[in-house]
């Protein structure tokens, strides 16, 4: 005899179809502080952008990324207005309001003063850097690919922070995943630029096939950020090499070539 209260067919699994959340790698942790790095997992899109691509310049599916957006927005406090650059492997940094937290300028670099204000930059192998003064309540997110950094975005987001009354001594640099020295092969050519270019390049620097050299993107932005006047200790490292974690992380080199999404990284202070 059937149980009544057993069910005449299985329950729809809803909860296999709903979408995931994206988890976020947090890199510090102050009073209002809405910052992280998100990686390729939660989120809807599938194929090569599965399944978090938040960029809507890769050919992945509009709806798709819509969708990514709303998960991620829901990760924020509700009155976060996400602003965003149209990057373009520059050094030029814009300050943002709330008033133009809309506008898509061209710049590599984000600094913004204003509670609410969330900075957003997108990446796959590039170095995503985050700035935080918690005292003065400034912000900043930079997108430091190898031109970038060569064209000084380190400095240059100091500077902008400056500007804005934060004071180096008390900012806090977090350079999120990215590229790392065991990936970033580059031409040799391209590698004595870097040591011509940047001195203390040349110390983070290894052989490797003739006529190309690793270069530690990472190392060399932290150096840039202590010439800057940060302390070393306020900077850190947060996650892998993207190329090594392709599996969580976007990234270009591991694509080989073919298109690929990019994830955020993010900055800013909560308005309450
Ligand atoms: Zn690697």
């Amino acid at each position: 005899m059937r149980n009544p209260k057993q069910p005449t067919s299985m329950p729809r699994e809803a909860s296999a179809f709903e979408p995931v959340p994206p988890p976020i790698l947090r890199p510090w942790s102050a009073d209002r502080l809405v910052a992280g790095f998100c990686g390729r997992a939660g989120g809807v899109s599938v194929g090569e952008f599965a399944t978090m691509n938040l960029s809507e310049a890769v050919g992945d599916v509009p709806e798709s990324v819509a969708e990514n957006w709303r998960l991620l927005r829901a990760a924020l406090p509700s009155d976060s207005l996400v602003a965003r650059v149209v990057q373009v492997h520059g050094s030029e940094i814009v300050e943002v309001t709330r008033d133009s937290a809309r506008e898509r300028p061209r710049a590599d670099g984000m600094v913004t003063r204003e509670a609410g204000v969330v900075l957003g930059i997108l990446t796959a192998d590039c170095v995503p850097v985050l700035l935080c003064d918690a005292h003065e309540h400034v912000a900043g997110a930079l997108h430091a690919g190898w031109r970038g950094v060569l064209g000084g975005i380190a400095q240059a987001g100091i500077t902008a922070m400056n500007s804005l009354g934060a004071d180096a001594g008390s900012i806090r640099a977090a350079l999120g995943p990215s590229i790392g020295l065991c990936c970033f092969e580059v031409e040799q050519d391209l590698a004595e630029r870097f040591g011509a270019e940047i001195p203390s390049a040349s110390r983070h620097r290894r052989a490797g096939r003739p006529g190309k050299a690793y270069l530690d993107l990472r190392a060399i932005v932290r150096d840039q950020l202590i010439e800057a006047g940060l302390a070393p200790s306020a900077i850190e490292s947060v996650g892998p090499c993207t190329r090594c974690s392709a599996a969580r992380f976007f990234s270009r080199r591991a694509a080989g070539g073919a298109v690929t999404g990019l994830q955020l990284s993010f900055a800013g202070f909560a308005a309450r």
